[in-house]
């Protein structure tokens, strides 16, 4: 294990890859906060599903600030076979960004990613690279049913990816998360884009090449709790909108347009009536009813302007997606076959 100098990664700077005599088949990226429970038996069951590939590989963990002993844990595990790497951000950056650093390291010719609480089961692996060898450069996994989730959990992220895959000026497949195999110049491209704003299924789909689906059981997480709530959600999917599409703003001009289209035909129905008939004064509900649906689409336009704002002044920082603490790699103990 050896401790690099404290050091800010900006996002376009190339990171130092290790140096193995033989390149890896595949890197298993595997970002976790707080996961001591279940990180052995991930390590087992992901270490199993790669030795069946008979290949030297790499597993890659990106500890996303853990506040537990999962950094004790994971910087001990080794592998006869395996490079064993395991890099530690200096504090919670989000799963978007632990991947990405995941991403700018991984040194294999294809790279998987997979969640720490087992609900991407390791065992799809040698299935997943099967694919990449028979061509696919993306092995997309679409998950058919998601059991331990709630029926409310489920429903939104449905109707979000349905949305999503509608408004997004990419297609983005339903129901599939970030459980897949990119082959290393897919990555390459995606290491590439330099936006702050990670909305990963979309940014992981923008770079399109051959595709294949896989359809799997998602599993319930092993143990421990999901590190989601739903005002963490509700962010994610107004980051997903409003970073992979501007047809909010699109339809905030044609609100605008709707309503002086109705103001302008009532305001002529109001004139011809006084001129005509000559008028009372007109009800307190209706002025009111007016006043109300008209600050109400103004707030709401505003509001979306204000969202697409809030993205430029981020961007425009240009801070480091992440700061990496600390690297510790294990080599495997012996190379047996070189790829
Ligand atoms: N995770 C992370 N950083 C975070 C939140 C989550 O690295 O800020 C990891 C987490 O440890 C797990 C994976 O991302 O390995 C998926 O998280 P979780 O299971 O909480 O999400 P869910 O499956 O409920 O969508
Ligand atoms: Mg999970």
């Amino acid at each position: 294990m050896s401790a690099i100098p404290y050091r800010q990664y900006a996002h376009s700077e190339p990171v130092k890859k290790p140096v193995t005599k033989a390149q890896p088949l595949v890197t298993v990226i595997i970002p976790f906060l707080n996961e001591a429970d279940v990180l052995t038996i991930c390590h087992q069951r992901v270490c199993d599903a790669l030795d069946q590939l008979h290949q030297h590989c790499e597993v890659l963990y990106i500890d996303d600030g853990s506040q537990d002993n999962s950094w004790t844990l994971v910087s001990q595990l080794k592998h006869p076979l395996h490079q064993i790497r395991c890099l530690r951000l200096s504090r919670n950056f989000g799963k978007e960004a632990a991947m990405s650093a995941g991403m700018k390291s991984a040194s294999g010719r294809c790279v998987i990613l997979l969640d720490a609480d087992l609900q991407d089961p390791p065992e799809y692996i040698p299935a997943m690279v099967e694919a990449w060898q028979a061509g696919a450069q993306v092995v997309e996994m679409q998950r058919r049913e998601r059991h331990g989730e709630s029926w409310i959990k489920r429903t939104t992220a449905h109707c979000f990816y349905r949305f999503m895959s509608k408004i997004s000026d990419h297609p983005i497949t339903e129901n599939v998360g970030d459980f897949r195999l990119m082959d290393q110049k897919v990555v390459n491209v995606i290491n590439t884009l330099p936006e702050r704003t990670r909305f990963m299924k979309g940014l992981l789909a923008w770079p399109g090449f051959t595709r294949k689906i896989l359809t799997f059981d998602r599993d319930p997480r092993l143990a421990g709790d999901t590190k989601w709530n739903y005002p963490k959600l509700i962010h994610l999917a107004l980051e997903g909108i409003t970073s992979f599409s501007t047809k909010p703003l699109r339809w905030a001009t044609m609100a605008g347009l709707t309503t002086s289209a109705i103001a302008f035909v009532m305001a002529l129905v109001i004139f011809t009536k006084t001129i005509v008939w000559g008028d009372p004064v007109a009800g307190y509900p209706s002025t009111m009813l007016i006043i109300l649906f008209l600050g109400g689409i103004q707030l709401l336009s505003i509001g979306v302007l204000g969202e697409y704002i809030g993205r430029l002044f981020i961007e425009s920082k240009q801070r480091p997606l992440y700061v990496l603490m600390e690297d510790a790699t294990t080599k495997p103990t012996f190379h047996t076959v070189d790829s």
